[in-house]
C-alpha cells in the first residue's frame, strides 16, 4: 500500500491540498487533527482528554493520537493508498508509525514549505465548518454564502487554536519537535519537497508534475 504523509507547519494548507489530492487519486485522507476535533465535538473520553491540550496548542499525548489513527488506518487498509495529515509530529510518533508499515508498503513524506508570512495569513483567515469540518480561506477560498458552509450550510467558525497566541505556540512546537523529523525521514523514506506558496491550483500543478512512484 502507498502512504503519503503530508508534512509541514500549521497553516501551510495540508488539509486543503490533501482534500484535492484525495479526490484526484481516490485515496482516503486521515487527519489526526480532524479525528481529534470530532472526538472533542462528540465529547468522547478521548476528546475530553485531547481538548485540554489542543486549546493551548500543545501536542496531545502520543498514545492517544496513535490509537485513533490506527483505528482509521485499519478501516482503510484495503485501498491502494492513504494520505495522512498531522502525524507524525515528533520522533516517538515517527517510530510508532514505522511500526505499522508492512514490508511492501511504499512511503513518501511530502514536505510543504512556504514563507512565514504566508502561514500567518492562511491561519488567521482560515474558517472551518462547525458541522462538517470543511476548510475555507476568507480571501482565497471564500464560501459562496457569507458565514455558511457550501457543502452542508453549517456555521463557519474560527478554530480556537487559530488565535494569535496559540498560533505562536503551535509554530514553536513545529520548529522544535516536528521539523527535525525531516532528517529521520530523509534517511529512511522518500522525501519530496513542494513549494506551497501561491494558489491552490499552482500547488496542485507542482505536485502533479512529480513522478511520485518512480
Ligand atoms: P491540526 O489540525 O493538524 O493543526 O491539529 C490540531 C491540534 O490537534 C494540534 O495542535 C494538536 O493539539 C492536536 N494534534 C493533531 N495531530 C496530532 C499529533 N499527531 N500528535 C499530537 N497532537 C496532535
Amino acid at each position: 500500500m502507498r502512504f503519503i504523509i503530508l508534512f509541514g507547519p500549521p497553516g501551510i494548507g495540508k488539509g486543503t491540498i490533501g482534500k484535492v489530492l484525495s479526490e484526484k487519486w481516490n485515496y482516503p485522507i486521515i487527519s489526526t487533527g480532524d479525528v481529534l476535533r470530532e472526538n472533542v465535538k462528540k465529547g468522547t473520553p478521548a476528546g475530553l482528554k485531547a481538548e485540554f491540550f489542543m486549546k493551548k496548542g500543545e501536542l496531545v499525548p502520543d498514545e492517544l493520537v496513535f490509537e485513533t489513527l490506527c483505528e482509521r488506518i485499519k478501516k482503510e487498509r484495503s485501498t491502494e493508498g492513504i494520505l495522512i495529515d498531522g502525524f507524525p509530529r515528533n520522533i516517538k510518533q515517527a517510530h510508532m508509525l514505522d511500526g505499522i508499515f508492512a514490508n511492501n508498503d511504499r512511503i513518501i513524506l511530502m514536505n510543504f514549505i512556504s514563507s512565514d508570512d504566508v502561514l500567518i495569513e492562511r491561519l488567521s483567515l482560515r474558517r472551518i465548518c462547525k458541522n462538517c469540518g470543511a476548510i475555507y480561506h476568507l480571501k482565497n477560498i471564500p464560501p459562496k454564502k457569507n458565514g455558511r458552509c457550501d457543502v452542508c450550510d453549517g456555521e463557519l467558525i474560527q478554530r480556537n487554536d487559530d488565535r494569535p497566541e496559540v498560533i505562536a505556540r503551535r509554530l514553536e512546537i513545529f520548529r522544535n519537535e516536528t521539523r527535525p523529523l525531516l532528517d529521520y525521514y530523509s534517511k529512511k523514506h522518500r522525501v519530496i519537497t513542494v513549494d506551497a506558496n501561491g494558489s491552490l491550483e499552482e500547488i496542485i500543478k507542482r505536485i502533479e508534475e512529480i513522478d511520485l512512484w518512480e
